[in-house]
Order: structure tokens, then sequence, then C-alpha cells
């Protein structure tokens, strides 16, 4: 497999949300913006300025680093991230002294209930230490409701979480499978529900919608 097949790093989080909101965007390539995903753009974009790069004290900032990991057949950018200076750190071409990486997500919402963010996050962390032979055991994610930082363990279950939902969004790519639409708590706020279920984004009856989906069985 060649890297220009590898997934998305940003589509994790969409995997941990909805497997068939991912699978619309990364294997139906549909896409669709409502105002939160345009919101989430200019965010991004404006952290995504790497001329925004900066030294201040014992941290240098890096923006939209590009990363990659060979393990997870993974690759992306991160929004951000922060080279700590410390002596058990590694070296950076260009600089003295030894650093400890420390990758930041940037969000717009709010902290979810469950482990989406933070399994994008660590699949960073994880891009980074193969890339650069070094372990990293935190990280951070900026909401910008509150707006604050949340920092991160990088856990052995929060790796093989990140390992396990690779390796499924592989098997489906691998299928071109899609699963189907299961209504869950975050299809009200969905840019694709027009696509996924037209029954909630035209407000009909969802109870038609499910009586044609069992019919379908
Ligand atoms: S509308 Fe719901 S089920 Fe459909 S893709 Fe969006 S989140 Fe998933």
């Amino acid at each position: 497999m060649s890297e220009i097949d590898y997934i998305q790093l940003s589509g994790i989080q969409h995997f941990s949300l909805c497997k068939r909101q991912w699978a619309l965007i990364h294997i139906e390539n549909k896409w669709t913006d409502n105002w939160r995903t345009i919101d989430g753009t200019i965010m991004h974009e404006r952290v995504h300025d790497s001329s925004l790069n900066e030294k201040r004290g014992d941290v240098i900032t890096m923006r939209a680093l590009r990363v990659v990991s060979h393990t997870l057949k993974v690759a992306g950018e991160c929004d951000a991230v922060e080279f700590i200076r410390n002596g058990s750190g590694i070296e950076l071409f260009g600089y003295a002294d030894k650093y400890i990486p420390f990758p930041v997500e940037y969000k717009r919402g709010k902290a979810k209930s469950i482990d989406a963010d933070k399994m994008q996050l660590c699949a960073q962390a994880i891009c980074l230490e193969e890339m650069l032979a070094c372990s990293i055991k935190n990280g951070a994610l900026f909401y910008g409701e509150p707006h604050r930082r949340v920092e991160v363990e990088f856990t052995q279950d929060l790796r093989n979480k990140v390992a396990d939902a690779t390796k499924e969004m592989h098997e489906f790519i691998k299928r071109g499978y899609t699963p189907r639409a299961t209504k869950c708590e975050y299809c009200n706020q969905c840019s694709l529900k027009d696509d996924c279920i037209p029954a909630i984004g035209k407000k009909q009856s969802i109870n038609n919608y499910i009586k044609k989906y069992l019919a379908e069985g």
C-alpha cells in the first residue's frame, strides 16, 4: 500500500462519532458543509498558518505539521506541535538542546462524552513517535467553547482504541462498505443528514424511515 492510500488522520474522529458518516465522506466522497463545519474550517485555517511558527522561552511551536504512521497506515496534519525543552527529549534540526513533542488539536465546540477527539490526538502522537523515534505521554485538546485546553494522557487503552479503529477503517475501505444509518445523538448536528437519512433532514416522520429501512431488511 502506498502512502497515498493511507487513511486521513482527521477521519478517526468521524469514525468514532459515526462509522456511517466517516464512510459517506471517505468511501463515497460525500461532503456537505453546515455552519458547524464552516466554523471549524475557519478555525483550522487560522491555526494551520505555518507563518505563526514560533519559539517562546522553552517552547517551540510548529503549525500544520505533516505526519504519517506506517504502522497504522494513516497520514495527516497536526494543528500544532509544541516542542518543550527537556533534557530527556529529542534533538531538533536547527535548534540547540533537546525537546519533547506535545501535540495540540483545536476543536470549535465543547469536549465530547466519547473519546473521538482524544483518539485523533493520540493518532497524531503515534505518528510523531514513529517519525521522531521518541515517546509521547501527553497532548492537549483546545476547545473553542469554553476556550480552554484539556490535557490528554495517551494511555495504552486509548492507543488500543486507535489501533482497532484504524484496522476497521482499512477493512471498510477494502470492502467498500458503508454501514447503515443508526440514529445517534450526533445526527441533528451532522452536515450529511440529508444524504444519510433524508427523513430527518426534511423533518419527515422517522417512523416511515424506520419502516422502509426494516422492509428493505
Ligand atoms: S445523520 Fe446520523 S447516522 Fe447519518 S451520517 Fe450523520 S451522524 Fe451518522
